[in-house]
């Protein structure tokens, strides 16, 4: 099964690494169900939203009992690719590219950053968290004989564009990008952007003008 199938709207696809890490953690403590107003605590997400997004999955909760925690799981590994590892590139080695080396995505996701590359002679041929550095110069050509399909992009704002395009031509398929660029790609390939500083930025805004959050 896979959302291919399902065809699960975009805005529960996007809850679902949510719901699967709060369930994987239930699963471990032995807890067998669990009802979706405790998912709702848990996750943030208001109870009917949760109701909703399951009962795409095929997943009804029954009352009195609510879901069963193991089926919910063994749909999300399948709907998630979590049976497969995800290999992915790092583009741009500096502040924040480091830290994402060092960062341990596999603890909840499939997901493993394989490959970095970057620009700076002084970091090309150096590994940071086990991850080696390879020369920007060669990027087209080595993640076409790889099977990474995913970019995080970390590098300067003016560079992100032609990099992108670079992406786009090695064959891969989604950038989450943390640059503030705006990127022009085909429409067939996915494009997350990530802009910290905005995000904090509407972070203290919505602080301001909307104090109190309602589920
Ligand atoms: P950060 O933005 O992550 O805090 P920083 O301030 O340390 O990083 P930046 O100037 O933003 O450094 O560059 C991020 C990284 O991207 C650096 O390691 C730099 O060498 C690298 N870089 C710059 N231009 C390119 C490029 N065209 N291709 C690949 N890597 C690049």
């Amino acid at each position: 099964m896979n959302q291919e199938q399902i065809k699960i709207p975009q805005a529960t696809a996007k809850r679902l690494p949510l719901y699967y890490r709060f369930l994987k953690n239930l699963s471990i403590s032995g807890k067998q169900r669990v009802s979706s107003a405790e998912l709702s605590e848990a996750v943030k997400v208001d109870s009917a939203t949760i109701r909703r997004d399951f009962s795409y999955f095929g997943a009804l909760g029954k009352k009195g009992y609510g879901y069963n925690v193991n089926y919910l799981l063994s749909f999300f590994r399948k709907t998630l690719n979590q049976d497969e590892v995800t290999k992915v590139a790092l583009i741009g080695v500096g502040n924040l590219g480091t830290a994402f080396l060092h960062y341990n995505f596999i603890k909840n996701n499939n997901t493993v950053i394989q490959v970095a590359f970057d620009v700076d002679p002084a970091k090309v041929g150096k590994e940071v968290a086990g991850v080696p550095i390879h020369s920007i110069d060669n990027i087209v050509a080595e993640l076409q004989e790889s099977d990474v399909e995913v970019a995080i992009l970390t590098v300067p704002v003016g560079s992100a564009q032609f990099i992108a395009d670079q992406l786009v031509q090695a064959g891969i398929k989604g950038i989450l990008n943390f640059t503030p660029a705006r990127l022009t790609l085909p429409a067939e390939i996915r494009v997350h952007h990530i802009d910290l500083a905005v995000e904090l930025q509407s972070l203290i805004y919505f602080m301001k003008h909307y104090p109190s959050v309602d589920l």
